[in-house]
């Protein structure tokens, strides 16, 4: 009996993992007719000024609308990008739409203001990466000092390569921007050594901030050390106003998350741009 449920149970595995495998490679031919299609879009969560409220810069984040499956999240198909290749092209579509969108909005009497990019660990290995986003902004009328890109701890696993990549970048007026700050497992060395202009501390530390002491200690001590380094610091995931207060007493400077807007559609994007609006109060003494 215990061999038959075995059996059985095996049975399921591979079933399961058949229809897993199945949906993939549908997935997959799927992304490339998205690709061609135009199903895919930008949606730009708000980053803020924690003491002022303003809004100083959004963050591009990939969506495709499939055309049986709605609106799927990058979590979905970025990896099915990565693993075919297809992040190449999806990531220059990506790049390409949010500076000629944040150039349109500059034109149109919009605020001054960043868009960050998220890159692939491919993407940012990529020859001439440097020369490729260069001709992005020109061909788009971005300026350089407009974009910012958005990469993880895990490319900088070797200083020397990402040294030279990043300079270069530097050196061209793009920023840099630490994502996840704080999950990866590179040694702090390479802070001093690199030119990063941004730790965007992870959401993870976020999460438990006003009950785990020992969260609300590490993003303490990542805000004083990029203060130190000379780096802006923001903090992701914001969800209650009580997060909020942890973050405006440690002296983070820059704050994103759901409080204060989930990310918005290139259209919601330039209602909120057009209102003028402080979209939350800050610290309750101030309202
Ligand atoms: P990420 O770069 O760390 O982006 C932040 C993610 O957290 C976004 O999820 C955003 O919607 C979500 N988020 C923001 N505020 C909050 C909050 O207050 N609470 C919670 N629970 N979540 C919040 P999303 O859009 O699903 O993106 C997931 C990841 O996919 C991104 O993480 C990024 O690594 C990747 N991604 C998104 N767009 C692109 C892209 O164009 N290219 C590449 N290579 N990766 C992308
Ligand atoms: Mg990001
Ligand atoms: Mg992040
Ligand atoms: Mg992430």
């Amino acid at each position: 009996e215990v061999k038959k449920n075995g059996k059985n149970g095996y049975q399921f595995y591979t079933r399961e993992l058949h229809a897993q495998l199945q949906e993939k490679i549908e997935l997959e031919g799927d992304l490339r007719q998205a690709l061609a299609h135009g199903q895919l879009f930008l949606d730009y969560q708000p980053q803020a000024d924690a003491e002022t409220n303003q809004i100083i810069g959004v963050e591009a984040l990939v969506r495709w609308l499939h055309p049986k499956k709605g609106v799927l999240s990058p979590g979905v198909f970025i990896p099915i990008a990565e693993e075919t290749g297809m992040i190449y092209e999806l990531g220059t579509w990506v790049l390409r739409e949010a500076c000629r969108q944040m150039k349109e909005w500059h034109d149109g009497g919009g605020p001054l203001i960043t868009v960050s990019v998220n890159l692939s660990s491919q993407q940012f290995h990529q020859a001439n990466l440097t020369k490729y986003i260069k001709d992005i902004l020109e061909e788009t009328g971005l300026e350089s000092r407009y974009l910012e890109l958005e990469i993880t701890e895990s490319m900088m696993m070797d200083p020397n390569v990402s040294s030279g990549i990043l300079n270069e970048l530097s050196e061209s007026g793009i920023r840099i921007s630490l994502d996840d700050f704080g999950t990866g497992y590179s040694s702090l060395s390479y802070l001093k050594l690199l030119p990063i202009h941004k730790l965007k501390i992870d959401r993870s530390f976020i999460r438990d901030i006003t009950e785990n002491v020992n969260d609300k200690a590490i993003v303490a001590t990542i805000i004083s050390m990029a203060k130190h380094l000379n780096m802006d610091v923001i903090a992701e995931g914001i969800e209650t106003k009580e997060q909020l207060d942890i973050l405006v007493d440690n002296h983070c400077s820059e704050i994103q998350g759901y409080y204060y807007s989930k990310p918005l559609s290139a259209t919601d994007m330039e209602a909120m741009f057009l209102s003028g609006k402080v979209l939350v109060p800050l610290k309750s003494e101030q309202v």
